[in-house]
């Protein structure tokens, strides 16, 4: 069998890269030139021996792979990979389904839309809603948002799939200071041009009087799309969810959440209160692929009202809303032909459980505070935000702080990210792999105080 050595040399190479992956230094050795030599070259004239292509993979790439498995990775919000899902991944790409077609692949649609039902438990949100499995947060956030202008414009009766956008009713979009750039994308995406911004406070938490402010600007009766946060990119910090959701249903507003990464503290009862008050949004976007440790690519796309999305999504617009049944999966999601990437989420729910996914989500939690307090008595460095998730912001003083992280990632024991934040520099610490262990937080504060002394601390 063919296949067999393929394969065979495939695991080979898997074991030896997960097995290394806690003490291969976490940065690559080698950048892109270098791995272009490796695998560049013409195109090639003749055919090579398929098990021969792999080894050649297994064995060029290693010197140009980011060790995001590593414990001590903490680099942009990015989650490592749990055995099931990465098992049940493999088992993906080798039954080969396309996912988008309900009653042709039932074993896929199934695992699908069980998972489906699991996050809608999991993470407590109407289960009624429509759950569609997409690439990340940034389609999710494109498919609520795309479900959302058409609901809007339906409701002021202009049909958007017919029309189109040419002439139509300004659709107002409110989003607060700190969003993620991917909810301009996704705005970007459908047509509806950048969005009125509303201040934020020094978490980056949306402020609620800019927002009521904000509210009132948007004349009466126009259609009206608020996007809120669970989980700021630097902060951690939640939208206070009861509060804005309320007034801006008031206003007759559809309700959009990004919650990439924060949505996840509703699957844990220690953390749950952070994002209180959001299952009354009409949309949520999330990443299997961060805080649940699923293989990329995997987010997942929430909205409440089947018929919005499914008008927005289906191939044939204007959805009946008696037709509305289980639906096919190409109805949920941008994509008509796509892998099946809920079942590594499946998976990846069926070996932790609800008990164990929250203690991942716990852990994560545990260890940026661990991280925090490990740096919190360091001279020179300073921890700039309540570190109440999974997310741990510093800055070093005398303007240190960029020339501490290249020295970090530069060492190949942690990876942080660079960024700014509230008009300064600072290092991201995203604790986001459930492999992270208390060993790898002593060994991250001791390689930040080692940092801060070789930059003249
Ligand atoms: C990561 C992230 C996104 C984008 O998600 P992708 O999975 O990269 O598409 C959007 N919003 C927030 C808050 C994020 O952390």
């Amino acid at each position: 069998m063919p296949d067999d050595e393929v394969l065979h040399r495939a695991l080979a190479h898997a074991r030896a890269w997960r097995a290394g992956a806690p003490e291969h230094p976490v940065g690559p050795s080698a950048g892109v030139e270098e791995m272009l030599a490796t695998f560049g070259g013409p195109l090639p004239e003749q055919g090579s021996d398929p098990a021969a292509v792999v080894d050649e993979l297994g064995v060029g790439a290693v010197p140009g792979l980011l060790n995001i498995q590593s414990g001590r990775f903490f680099g942009w919000v990015m989650g490592g990979t749990l055995p099931a899902a990465l098992g049940a991944d493999w088992l993906v790409s080798a039954w080969d389904q396309n996912a988008g077609l309900r009653d042709a692949m039932p074993a896929v649609a199934a695992l699908e839309q069980v998972a489906g039902a699991w996050i809608l438990e999991l993470l407590d949100l109407p289960r009624e809603a429509d759950v569609g499995f997409v690439t990340g947060a940034t389609m999710a956030n494109f498919t609520g948002l795309a479900a959302g202008r058409f609901a809007v414009l339906d409701r002021v009766g202009w049909d958007v799939h017919r029309d189109g956008l040419t002439g139509a009713p300004r659709v107002h979009v409110l989003v607060g200071a700190e969003r993620h750039d991917t909810v301009d994308l996704a705005l970007r995406y459908l047509g509806l041009g950048a969005p009125v911004v509303v201040a934020a406070d020094a978490q980056g938490r949306m402020d609620p009087a800019a927002l009521a402010a904000a509210l009132a600007d948007v004349p009466d009766g126009e259609p009206l799309m608020v996007c809120l946060q669970a989980g700021n990119l630097h902060s951690g910090a939640f939208d206070c969810f009861p509060e804005l959701v309320a007034a801006a249903h008031d206003r007759g507003a559809w309700v959009h959440v990004d919650g990439a990464f924060g949505l996840w503290a509703r699957a844990t009862p220690r953390l749950a209160h952070l994002a209180r008050g959001v299952e009354a949004a009409d949309s949520w976007a999330t990443d299997a692929h961060k805080t649940l440790n699923v293989t990329y690519d995997c987010g997942v796309a929430v909205v409440r009202d089947p018929v919005a999305v499914r008008s927005a999504m289906g191939v044939h617009a204007s959805y009946l809303p008696d037709a509305v049944g289980p639906g096919n999966p190409y109805e949920k999601v941008p994509e008509l032909s796509r892998r099946a990437r809920g079942v590594p989420v499946w998976a990846a729910l069926r070996s932790l459980g609800r008990t164990g996914v929250a203690a991942q989500v716990d852990r994560l939690a545990e260890r940026a505070r661990g991280i925090a307090d490990g740096l919190a008595g360091m001279a020179g460095v300073e921890v700039l935000n309540d570190v109440v998730y999974t997310q741990v912001c510093l800055a070093v003083g005398d303007g240190r702080t960029q020339e501490v992280c290249a020295r970090l990632t530069g060492s190949g024991e942690v990876w942080m990210s660079p960024s700014r934040w509230q008009d300064r520099d600072v290092v991201r610490v995203s604790v986001s792999n459930a492999a992270t262990t208390d060993d790898d937080v002593r060994r991250t504060v001791a390689a930040v105080r080692a940092a801060v002394a070789g930059c003249g601390g």
